[in-house]
């Protein structure tokens, strides 16, 4: 077995850390009581979870608050609107009743746009006019898949829009049970080459439960798919998935499985800042899944407060190259959730990915961005350019609804606070952005 190398066993269990247990922990009780405070409130509404490692490896805790990954996994005050953050805290001060507590949050909750650009409704798929909950289809070549027992992630990032899925109200939540309908429909459907399980955090199931998932897509022999991504965070979150959990070395198995087979594996890494890569048990797993055949690609949001320079992205991007990684896209933070803390104005974005690129070799210039997935498809800013004496945004669609969309240059009025597509007013006289005029496909 090519996976033989040992390391040395830091953490032997996964153990999550959440408002319930932080209190045992060290770090925790050396940062400011006010500060505690505004994550107890905040937490009521925007759950966090981390772990031992997080804790211990990734976030810097002498420079807590500002810390990057402190403000990646721990909910900060400025999330809420201040009025919406007094009413929790007052309602805990005066230890009000569950459900007087619960109906405040839920409705706080749903003010924060839980599944953006249409998601739960425009893009579930249907064979023989039966809707397939738990995928989503919206770009011709790749379906999503919702692994029910991956929707989850070993820690959670503050600004997630999946955040409406871990929250436990059934409502807001999809999910698969069955991979039957998933091979079902790529055999009625030749056009799909890819399938990207996603969730949540596929790599939270156990080897087993991914096994029972994958192996009939590859024993059902299906031509037409030629690759299957997994998007994860856990080389960042969880490394030890790979390393020491008591299934790591059958999930790197059952990754060399996936290659022989004759599919591409690619693992979809979301890696956030350049300190997920610094780590030698994150460096060591990155090895391991390489070492099975499989690519590993790097994505992630671009977000304030954690990774908005062009330091961070150069670092990141650069370091990922000499693990041999593949920079593969910069998303735009999106509108749901806390965006107001998050968000990054798109004319700033573009400075950010562009100081970036510019300082990469073409090895790393494989990335794409900064990109936003907005209902019409993936829309990337290229950049700002003076048309006829007007400034504006120049932008292109990566993915898209009508296939025939994609590539096409295309123009907006420049807006210096503008932070997503639908802040944007189409430029030079126009009234109307060329998709808005045709049929989506
Ligand atoms: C981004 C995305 C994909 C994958 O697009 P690629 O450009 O092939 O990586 C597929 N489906 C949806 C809904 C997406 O947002
Ligand atoms: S790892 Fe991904 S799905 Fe999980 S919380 Fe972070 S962004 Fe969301």
């Amino acid at each position: 077995m090519r996976q033989s190398q040992q390391m040395e066993p830091t953490h032997d269990r996964y153990r999550a850390v959440t408002n319930r247990t932080i209190h045992r922990y060290d770090q925790w009780s050396r940062i400011d009581p006010e500060l505690r405070r505004a994550v107890e409130v905040v937490s009521q509404v925007l759950p966090f979870r981390v772990n031992e490692y997080v804790m211990n490896q990734l976030i810097d805790w002498d420079r807590v608050p500002e810390d990057p990954m402190f403000q990646l996994t721990f909910p900060q005050r400025a999330m809420l609107d201040d009025r919406e953050f007094r009413q929790v805290e007052a309602l805990l001060e005066r230890k009000a009743p569950r459900t007087e507590l619960r109906a405040v949050v839920d409705e706080i909750r749903m003010g924060l746009n839980p599944h953006p650009a249409g998601q739960m409704t425009d893009n579930v798929p249907e064979l023989d006019g039966r809707r397939l909950p738990g995928m989503q289809h919206k770009y011709d070549e790749t379906v999503l898949f919702f692994p029910a027992r991956g929707q989850t992630c070993h820690a959670y990032c503050t600004y997630c829009f999946r955040w409406a899925q871990f929250v436990g109200n059934p409502k807001i939540k999809f999910e698969a049970r069955e991979t039957d309908d998933l091979v079902a429909y790529l055999r009625a459907h030749p056009e799909v080459t890819d399938v990207l399980v996603t969730g949540g955090d596929p790599m939270i199931m156990k080897t087993k439960a991914l096994r029972a998932y994958l192996e009939p897509l590859l024993s059902a022999e299906i031509d037409s798919l030629q690759s299957i991504r997994i998007g994860t965070k856990s080389p960042a979150y969880w490394p030890y998935r790979f390393l020491t959990d008591d299934d790591a070395d059958d999930c790197l198995r059952f990754f060399e499985e996936v290659v022989a087979s004759g599919k591409h594996l690619a693992i979809m890494g979301h890696f956030s800042h350049p300190v997920e890569l610094a780590t030698e048990p994150a460096r060591e797993a990155l090895r391991r899944i390489r070492n099975t055949g499989a690519e590993v690609r790097m994505q992630a949001p671009l977000i304030r407060h954690v990774n908005d320079s062009v330091g961070a992205w150069t670092e990141l991007w650069q370091d990922g190259v000499r693990l041999g990684l593949v920079p593969y896209y910069m998303f735009v933070e999106r509108d749901t959730g806390a965006k107001k803390y998050f968000e990054v104005p798109l004319f700033r974005a573009h400075e950010i990915f562009q100081g970036a690129f510019q300082n990469l070799s073409g090895l790393g210039r494989t990335v794409r961005g900064p990109s936003m997935s907005a209902h019409p498809g993936k829309v990337r800013v290229l950049g700002t350019a003076s048309v006829r004496g007007e400034k504006v945004f120049v932008l292109d669609f990566l993915q898209a609804r009508n296939p025939e969309w994609v590539g096409r240059p295309f123009f907006a009025r420049f807006d210096r606070k503008a932070t997503w597509l639908d802040d944007l007013q189409p430029a030079l006289g126009e009234d109307r952005f060329f998709f808005e005029l045709e049929k989506a496909a």
